[in-house]
């Protein structure tokens, strides 16, 4: 379905039939993490709704925007096949008519930190307005987002609570090829030595969890072991964030659930990864 008012029916007949609907927001190239949302959506939901949008106003850099892998007709077929009963591609022009000027923006560390400080807070208020667009336009019960985008996770939840907005916000586990690299739609620009460079960031990741297993809680500590481990395979991360896995708060020490969470540039792309770790009682 290309268009609101069609989506709109479609919702609205499901409701009036007491349905539960599930909405799946993605950017499109669709792959198997992408797919893990629709099947929990749909194991949860009557009427399963995926959009499909590559949304202009959280890209920082518009060679990355260019560059975007899109396949319609490849997603279509891959989340039918998931449990998806609708794929909603809205053309950019009717998310951003003639005239647009509003945007959700969400102030403070959760915009400002992390991948709002690499990418400017620009990006989440991009995310939050289209986010809150998509709600409006398809009206779900429940909305499904990857923890593999923590940051944007914890916008969702805090926009959601700031605007009442009536959405269950579920965060599904990040989903991750064989070697452990999280799946991401920019993985396919990956070639060769760079694909094989990219495992550094989920093995720097899972290093800091075994080091907090054994006790160590200083995050500069943390930090060191991830800096490290990603400078022996030649990269260089933007940022390794140490925060409170609910807000986002940079933590000193892990005394709570804390999300560790990096990007950095790795041969063409930028890729982001974390892990989330509920330290042991002391
Ligand atoms: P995107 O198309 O990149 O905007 O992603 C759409 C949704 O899929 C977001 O909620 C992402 O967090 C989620 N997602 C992307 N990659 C993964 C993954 N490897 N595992 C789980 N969810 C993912």
């Amino acid at each position: 379905m290309r268009s609101v008012p069609e989506v709109r029916a479609a919702v609205a007949g499901v409701r009036r039939s007491g349905g539960r609907v599930g909405f799946v927001p993605t950017m499109g190239a669709l792959h198997t993490g992408h797919l893990s949302l629709i099947q929990r959506a749909a194991a949860d939901s009557d009427f399963v709704v995926v959009s499909v949008f590559v949304n202009p106003t959280q890209f920082n850099d518009a060679a990355d925007l260019a560059a975007y892998p899109r396949d319609e007709e490849r997603d279509v077929a891959l989340a039918a096949k998931a449990g998806a009963h609708v794929v909603f591609t809205p053309a950019v022009e009717d998310v951003y008519p003639d005239g647009f000027a509003t945007t959700v923006r969400i102030e403070g560390t959760l915009t400002e930190t992390f991948e709002g400080a690499a990418r400017g807070p620009e990006h989440f208020w991009g995310v939050a307005t289209v986010v809150s667009k998509l709600f409006a336009m398809v009206g779900p019960d429940a909305a499904y987002f990857g923890q593999k985008d923590a940051q944007q996770c914890a916008v969702v939840k805090r926009l959601v609570t700031d605007l009442n907005l009536p959405v269950e916000i579920v965060v599904c586990p990040t989903v991750r090829e064989d070697d452990g690299l999280a799946m991401s739609s920019r993985n396919v620009h990956l070639r060769g030595s760079d694909r094989e460079r990219a495992v550094a960031l989920v093995e720097a990741l899972d290093a800091a969890e075994a080091a907090v297993r054994s006790g160590m809680t200083d995050a500069g500590e943390l930090r060191e072991i991830v800096t490290k481990l990603m400078a022996a395979r030649d990269l260089t991360a933007d940022y390794v964030a140490i925060a409170d896995a609910d807000t986002m708060a940079p933590l000193e020490r892990v005394d709570r659930r804390t999300v560790i969470a990096v990007a950095g540039p790795v041969g063409p792309v930028r890729l982001i990864d974390n892990i989330v770790i509920d330290p042991p009682p002391v």
